[in-house]
């Protein structure tokens, strides 16, 4: 099983279109872990893109939560709750109701594998370093964990002794297999709203079989999605910040 691993997508049609185009015909079944909406201008477009792929899983991000008032936003910033609010201005009955009913990670995928949005032991929790990593590897079992939340891709790699990580940075594809022996905790980075400084959409592609993980950056038309959020009335920094991936 090859599974396309997607993460906050964030309401991006242009990224998601582009980051589907480019991995056509290279994965087997879809996840997706959270954040569909928020931020970005196509909620609609995106939720039914990813309806479509019938993913083997989607779990629910924070601002999914915020988007369909299961939660209310109360811990964003500004622009956020502004963007959420929108969002859930803008959508339709029926794909509220598709955000209200996605569960909370973690879920199990298979045996050894595990997603969450923020954190296996929280999905609100940020995992930005070893100590966020350290524990997420404490309070679970798998060998594999995905995770997003941060918009940061990173692999963090725990084996008999120690715990280090890898930053899949500049390139178009990172392909690594994973260790036997060893424990993995993924984030792919984010499809829509990329925060390392490299615009381009992110993702990874996952092999069960051979153990091959594959990290991938695809270049889409920011110019686009950045028209349709002015065009939304969201706020302008939102449009700003994809071109500098931040
Ligand atoms: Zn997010």
């Amino acid at each position: 099983m090859r599974f396309l691993i997607l993460s906050d997508i964030h309401a991006n049609i242009d990224a998601l279109d582009a980051a589907l185009a480019a991995a056509a015909g290279t994965w087997d079944r879809a996840v997706v872990l959270g954040d569909l909406v928020g931020y970005g201008a196509e909620p609609n477009a995106v939720i039914d893109r990813v309806r479509a792929l019938d993913p083997l899983a989607t779990i629910r991000g924070n601002h999914d939560k915020a988007a369909c008032g299961l939660d209310d936003g109360s811990s964003f910033n500004h622009v956020a709750r502004f963007a959420a609010t929108w969002t859930g201005e803008t959508l339709t009955d029926d794909n509220r109701e598709y955000l209200r009913a996605l569960p909370q990670g973690p879920l199990r995928l298979a045996d050894d594998i595990l997603i969450c949005h923020g954190a296996p032991f929280d999905e609100d929790h940020y995992i930005f370093d070893g100590e966020d990593a350290s524990q997420a590897l404490e309070e679970t079992t798998e060998l594999l964990c995905f995770f997003g939340h941060t918009h940061l891709p990173v692999v963090f790699v725990r084996s008999a002794l120690t715990l280090g990580y890898v930053v899949p940075d500049g390139d178009d594809a990172l392909g690594m297999e994973l260790a036997a022996g060893a424990r993995y905790l993924v984030n792919p980075g984010s499809v829509g709203q990329p925060r390392d400084g490299d615009p381009r959409a992110a993702f990874a592609i996952y092999d069960a079989q051979t153990r091959m993980l594959q990290t991938r950056r695809i270049g889409y038309p920011v110019e686009v999605a950045q028209r349709r959020i002015l065009a939304a009335g969201l706020p302008a920094s939102l449009a700003n910040r994809l071109a500098i991936g931040r």
